[in-house]
């Protein structure tokens, strides 16, 4: 395969990362298949070069020069497969399928909805696509890529070989995985989700029980409850294609009970929500908006008016400006609660 032909030089990537911010790879390649990964590969150690992966760029902080070669998944496809006899003894209702890499998160839950499928409609919304959902452990509305996943293939840089982990082998944690914890180590090229036929009770959270209160809608199906999703997002969320963004900017800190007691004394309006035995994670929203951040700007960069866990590109600026704005944040959050904020997004190339 001669894959140098496809390879571009010097090409930009400021329309591939949601901030917009200006970014140029040395070497780019969107890759189709298998195949193709692997040539990059070779082409990239052939020519001592860093590999980096990208997918749809709307959790990263992206350099103004990424040196190496960028590839980008573009690996499409997804089917259901037939649900083994272990998951027919689990749930009859149990459905599997497999996605490539490269397929949009938010199109193959549609699909997926449009299938009776539940497990997904919660996350409606997430921009970016399947290979990067398990990085980051993505989550929304109660549901989360940890409980639906049951396999990853990757190429594993190392061994130059394609390996599949499991679940476990996955190590997922609140916004965390194998694949963050080793960055630049596994490029996703496929997952296997297990879905069902039966809905998920997924409508605890406030912002969806007043939009089906107010509908009059008691005990929404799977469609209705996608609906609701997408519509309190679209209120609440800047679209990248009109304001720079990266959605949730930091986590939400875990902090131990005695911690979270402290702090609820000082401040009762505290918003908290248990983590597990002995530990609180706080809104880290609601600690930026305490600081009288909302609606902030600093030159090109800004905390979103309706939301302060985003933070905004306006345009014109880089991402340095929004590392210092970040660092202001966190500064200010450290003095007046002595709570840690860390970044959600990840600096890319990973520094
Ligand atoms: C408006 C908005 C709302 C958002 N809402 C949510 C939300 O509700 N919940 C949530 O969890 N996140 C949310 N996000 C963050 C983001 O959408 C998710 O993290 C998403 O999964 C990133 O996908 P991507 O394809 O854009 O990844 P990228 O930004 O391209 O990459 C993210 C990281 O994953 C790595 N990566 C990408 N593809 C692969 C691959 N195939 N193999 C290995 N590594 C890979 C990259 O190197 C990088 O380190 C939001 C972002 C925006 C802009």
């Amino acid at each position: 395969m001669n894959i140098e032909k496809k390879i571009l030089k010097n090409h930009s990537l400021k329309t591939s990362n949601t901030l917009g911010f200006p970014a140029s790879a040395e070497y780019f390649l969107a890759v189709k298949s298998e195949s193709e990964l692997e040539a990059a590969v070779d082409f990239a150690k052939q020519n001592k070069l860093s590999v980096r992966v990208l997918g749809g760029g709307s959790n990263v902080l992206m350099a103004p020069q990424v040196d190496g070669l960028v590839i980008r998944i573009d690996i499409m496809g997804k089917r259901i497969i037939q649900t083994n006899a272990e998951a027919d003894i689990l749930s009859k209702e149990a459905v599997s399928i497999v996605v490539g890499g490269g397929e949009n998160w938010h199109a193959t839950v549609e699909w997926c909805v449009a299938q009776g499928l539940s497990g997904m409609e919660s996350m409606a919304l997430i921009p970016g696509r399947m290979g990067a959902a398990p990085v980051q452990n993505i989550g929304a509305y109660g549901q989360e890529m940890k409980d639906i996943v049951v396999k990853v293939r990757a190429y594993h840089l190392e061994t130059c070989a394609f390996v599949v982990l499991s679940k476990g082998e996955c190590r997922f944690a609140y916004r965390d995985s194998t694949f963050k914890q080793a960055p630049g180590q596994y490029i996703i090229t496929e997952v296997e989700l297990r879905l069902s036929r039966h809905q998920d009770d997924n409508v605890r959270y406030a912002a969806l029980q007043s939009y089906f209160a107010h509908k009059g809608i008691n005990q929404p199906n799977i469609k209705q409850v996608f609906d609701a999703v997408c519509a309190v997002r679209r209120s609440k969320l800047p679209d990248p294609e009109v304001l720079g963004n990266a959605g949730s900017f930091f986590k939400n800190p875990v902090v131990t009970l005695a911690q979270f007691q402290k702090l609820k004394q000082q401040w009762p309006d505290l918003i908290a929500y248990s983590e597990s035995e002995g530990y609180m994670k706080l809104a880290a929203g609601w600690l930026i908006d305490q600081c009288d951040w909302k609606g902030k700007r600093a030159g090109c960069v800004g905390v979103y008016e309706k939301q302060a866990l985003v933070l905004v590109h306006f345009g014109g600026g880089q991402r340095e400006d929004l590392l210092q704005l970040a660092k202001d944040i966190q500064d200010s959050i450290f003095t007046t609660f002595r709570v840690q904020l860390e970044m959600e997004p990840q600096l890319f190339p990973t520094a």
